[in-house]
């Protein structure tokens, strides 16, 4: 955007083409400058060798979902930050940090494969991927390169964002409030389509709360009413059915064929991990949903890891978008990774994302470096003082529906400590964690002298 305003500016002062030059070769200098000056306000310690993790702290900011922000400190002054899932535990990071302390965090996999049995899905991969964040947001200052630059290459420098909106149960009213959101510059929708809005229409629902035929023909009024708003080739996806079952959700999906949605998200709720149905246990129910109908099957945002949570998904075909959740799919490194092996198999990505400008950011990085990438959700575009939480990226960070992917060290972000402080839920501002200086796995021994018989069978005290 940058070069085509500073080209636009050369041709009206300037005709020549040579000026047009000119003014390519000032803006890069003056790029150069800012990145300059950026790097100039991080420690980017002295020793690499020689950093030490020295203490992991958090602090829960209050929004519409908490937000469970930890910090990782060293030795030599810089330090990294994370994100637990959002409406996690800030406990399911620090109790890693027994595991942290003393260790170099440039070796960020080998730490990470140390925690990687610290894992689950929903908000128990909240943990490992707040690690994740903080240790490229370390290694980033350290070397001077954004984090998405660990991982790969920038295949865009701005992201696709959409939003969540409130569903009405008037069909002009929700399609208004999709109206809006394309005002404010998104090209990328999505809308709940839960039976609730139709279930006080008699016929509607059967015992089960699922749409009867006639339920699903008043759903797709709601649909229709979006589409006469945003237009027939934006792309709109659809989220939030309830509990259905295999069965139930071919029928939803065939009866929304017609109106080219992008993706129809968690469908499958019988049988998955939990409420909510993002979490599958069983691939073979959503292969069976993906083969009977045209329109686009995603989930995903409760899983963690490729192995543990999308590689069979993935291997058998059994949908057409993944959709992680960084924050709780293992964040920067583990979903780039889960990401590459989707696309390797002919399947998109789209990034679920419910937290602070921290994860966010942390987020974005990942996403840049994504070669299938549709977009990435953000549920806090109508907070006011939501990207007031950090200084750093670009402002407003959500900028006519797409964010900036930042070329500054590490996250390439700072938290507004004033700011933070106005929101937290409880606790302190990254107050001292001795509670979690234990191990609470895989240590034995500690705390005390260790009887036992030495190799001549004589009883023995050791410290
Ligand atoms: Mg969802």
């Amino acid at each position: 955007m940058r070069f085509s305003k500073q080209s636009r500016l050369s041709r009206r002062n300037l005709i020549a083409g040579a000026a047009a030059f000119a003014g390519f070769f000032k803006m890069t200098e003056s790029d150069a400058r800012a990145q300059a000056r950026a790097r100039q306000g991080f420690n980017r310690n002295s020793a690499p060798s020689q950093l030490k993790i020295t203490d992991m702290r958090s602090v829960l900011v209050a929004s519409n979902y908490d937000y469970p922000i930890i910090r990782i400190d060293t030795n030599q002054g810089v330090y990294g930050l994370g994100e637990v899932r959002d409406a996690g535990r800030e406990g399911t990071a620090l109790v890693l940090k027994p595991h942290l302390i003393g260790r170099n965090p440039l070796s960020i996999e080998p730490i990470l494969d140390r925690l990687r049995i610290f894992c689950n899905h929903q908000r128990m991969g909240g943990g490992y991927s707040a690690v994740d964040m903080a240790l490229h947001d370390i290694a980033g200052k350290v070397y001077g390169v954004p984090a998405w630059r660990l991982v790969g290459s920038k295949y865009r420098d701005k992201i696709r964002i959409y939003c969540d909106t409130d569903q009405s149960k008037d069909p002009k009213i929700f399609a208004e409030r999709l109206r809006k959101r394309a005002q404010q510059g998104f090209t990328f929708f999505k809308m709940d389509l839960g039976t609730s809005l139709v279930e006080d229409k008699p016929g509607a629902v059967d015992s089960r709360r699922v749409a009867t035929e006639k339920g699903l023909q008043l759903l797709g009024e709601y649909v229709q009413a979006v589409r006469d708003q945003i237009g027939w080739e934006a792309p709109l996806a659809t989220d939030h059915f309830g509990a259905l079952t295999v069965n139930d959700s071919i029928r939803y999906a065939r009866a929304f064929e017609r109106f080219n949605l992008a993706w129809a998200e968690d469908m499958i709720q019988i049988g998955h991990l939990g409420p909510g149905g993002d979490a599958p246990k069983d691939w073979r129910g959503y292969k069976e949903l993906k083969e009977a109908t045209t329109t686009p099957i995603a989930t995903g945002e409760s899983l963690f890891g490729l192995e543990e949570g999308f590689k069979d998904l993935i291997d058998n075909r059994a949908i057409d978008i993944i959709h992680p959740d960084p924050l709780t799919s293992g964040a920067i490194r583990e979903t780039k990774r889960i990401a590459d092996y989707a696309s390797m198999h002919g399947i998109e990505t789209a990034i679920h994302f419910a937290g602070s400008p921290v994860g966010c950011l942390a987020s974005v990085h990942m996403a840049a470096t994504l070669k299938d990438m549709l977009a990435m959700e953000n549920h806090a575009v109508d907070i006011p003082w939501w990207g007031d939480l950090v200084t750093g990226p670009s402002k407003p960070i959500v900028d006519r529906g797409f964010i900036t992917v930042p070329d500054t060290p590490g996250l390439g972000i700072e938290l507004n400590e004033d700011v933070v402080k106005e929101h937290i839920r409880k606790g302190g501002y990254f107050a001292p964690t001795p509670q979690y200086d234990d191990y609470i796995l895989d240590h034995f021994r500690r705390g005390g002298p260790y009887p036992h018989i030495d190799e001549n069978g004589n009883p023995v005290v050791s410290q």
